[in-house]
């Protein structure tokens, strides 16, 4: 099997001189050479064609045991020097030292097509980085990451991606409620891919041990390889650099909200430096639309990363970045500029967004108004997000209120109380939104093709995992690929599949795993 490897990482940063896999703080250095731990009994599970395709992999490799091996660190590509990566973070507003890639080893970067991927293992075993824990992951979580990286790709939202799902054949010992009852669950690993997995942690650990000369080696290299725009070597070029990580982040936030994806663990160590969603851990999405919710049971007290707080807590991130990246600067003035415009483009940017979800394109001065209304509306009675907004599509400038209500009412979780005072507020707003409807040029038709590029048909609910989970657990994987398939084409009707678009059934509200979710993975 021909891998055509070409790092930069490991050939162009500091390395930690010690190899031994010891746990231990790491100094002055990016990255600690590690090897993935054999594992028993490899299994593939599923992996991405397209994935593969883009690193270069052919039908026929894909199909060996060296891919299987590959994938699951039993075999090491010739020339690789596996290695994991030293970063630090905030975690829930407070520094928390060193943390690193504490399962995660990177095999190296493969360069196909004039595209340079990264290429890491999680769950392969421990690291220098692995602190308390044991450097694996179980195959539910894997399945979640495995599924929803790929999803999102297919959403158009910036994420890293997946190549492969494998069981190891190891048993791990979890204790998922964190009750003081733990259990052996499958051991799995996902093959995942990444122009660069590099986060704002990775940058902040030097920052914290003013290490100013590691930290500029990085930003260096980050800005050579990942935003050749900007010249390096100067203060401009890093503020610059700062600002494009801004906007990228913005972006990839805006995306979020856009489908209702909570990520549910926003430290910044989980921020990659290249605004891609990253680290999928307890995330979820939005059923009824709920700004206050969180799938996170750790953060279930303060709910600080809650979907409606996550454009926020974005610009808290990127303020810890600024802290780490001043030394280098040394000038408090265009870090202030770039953060005070995150405020004023996120707003812009966010309205932009809604209005496109709910079919308006043309200016009105109103319409920030008219959608501060429905996100109050939407709160009235459990509504679901996905099929609101995708039924709403269907809603003609010649509707009159009570024909529009009708093509939206399959999104409430209890029609029966569609009634009274909530039933007057609805009429309230679609009045005000047929009004608006008929300023549009466009017909519904292209306001519906249009409405229906952002409005997702399919997205991966939380019970969705959960009975991809419960399969899989059984060995029957036939839900994974399902969802593997339908997600690939998130935004099209896809008849077959109706019946995934569909409001949570009543069984799976407040199930563990299907509405809540702990870090334990
Ligand atoms: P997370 O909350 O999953 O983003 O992880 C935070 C930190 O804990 C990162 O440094 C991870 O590498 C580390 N970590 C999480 N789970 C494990 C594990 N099972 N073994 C070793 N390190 C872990
Ligand atoms: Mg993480």
């Amino acid at each position: 099997m021909k891998i055509n490897l070409q790092d930069t990482f490991t050939t162009e940063l500091p390395a930690d001189p010690i190899t031994e896999n010891t746990r231990r703080q790491v100094a002055n250095a990016c990255f600690s050479y590690v090897t993935p731990k054999k594992t028993k009994k490899p299994e593939l599970i599923h992996f991405s064609n397209e994935m593969a395709k883009d690193l270069g992999f052919s039908d026929t490799d894909t199909k060996t045991s060296e891919f299987l091996n590959i994938v699951t660190g039993n075999t090491i590509i010739e020339n690789s020097k596996p290695y994991a990566m030293c970063y630090g973070g905030h975690q829930f507003g407070n520094w928390a030292g060193q943390l690193g890639d504490g399962r995660a080893i990177n095999l190296g970067e493969i360069n196909h097509n004039n595209k340079r991927w990264a290429l890491q293992l999680k769950g392969a075993g421990e690291t220098p980085y692995s602190r308390t824990a044991d450097g694996l992951a179980v195959l539910r979580s894997s399945i979640r990451e495995y599924l929803l990286s790929e999803a999102m790709h297919y959403l158009g939202i910036p994420t890293t991606r997946a190549l492969s799902l494998s069981l190891s054949g190891d048993q791990v010992l979890r204790d998922v409620l964190y009750n003081g009852n733990p259990d052996y669950e499958k051991g799995a690993i996902v093959a995942r891919v990444a122009p660069s997995f590099l986060r704002f942690g990775n940058f902040e650990i030097f920052s914290s041990r003013q290490d100013y000369k590691t930290l500029k080696k990085l930003v260096h290299y980050t800005i050579k390889h990942f935003y050749p725009d900007i010249k390096q070597d100067s203060k401009e070029g890093y503020i610059q650099f700062f600002k494009a990580v801004s906007e990228r982040t913005l972006k990839m936030i805006i995306e979020w909200q856009r489908v209702g994806f909570v990520h549910g663990v926003m430290n910044t160590d989980n921020m990659s430096i290249l605004g891609l969603t990253i680290d999928y851990g307890p995330y979820g999405w939005l059923e009824g639309y709920e700004p206050g919710w969180t799938p996170n049971t750790t953060d279930r007290q303060n709910k600080r990363y809650r979907y409606g707080n996550q454009p926020n807590i974005g610009l808290w991130n990127l303020y810890q970045l600024a802290n780490a990246l001043y030394p280098l600067i040394e000038n408090a003035e265009p870090f202030e500029e770039i953060l005070e415009s995150y405020k004023n483009d996120y707003a812009t940017g966010y309205l932009n967004m809604m209005k496109a979800k709910i079919g308006l394109f043309s200016e009105n001065q109103d319409d920030a108004l008219l959608l501060s209304n429905l996100e109050d509306t939407l709160q009235l009675l459990e509504t679901d997000m996905t099929i609101f907004f995708r039924n709403l599509s269907s809603i003609e400038k010649n509707d009159s209120i009570v024909t529009a209500l009708e093509k939206i009412k399959d999104a409430f979780y209890l029609p029966e109380d569609f009634n009274g005072d909530n039933l007057t507020k609805w009429e309230i707003w679609f009045t005000s939104y047929l009004q608006r409807l008929k300023q549009e040029d466009i017909t519904d038709k292209v306001r519906k093709e249009k409405m229906n590029a952002v409005n997702p048909k399919y997205v991966l609910r939380n019970y969705m995992a959960q009975l991809a989970i419960d399969k899989a657990d059984k060995k029957d994987y036939s839900l994974i690929k399902e969802f593997y398939t339908l997600l690939k084409k998130p935004y099209d009707e896809q008849p077959a599949y109706e019946k995934w678009f569909a409001k949570r059934p009543d069984w799976a509200r407040n199930k563990v795993g299907c509405s809540m979710l702990s870090c334990s993975s």
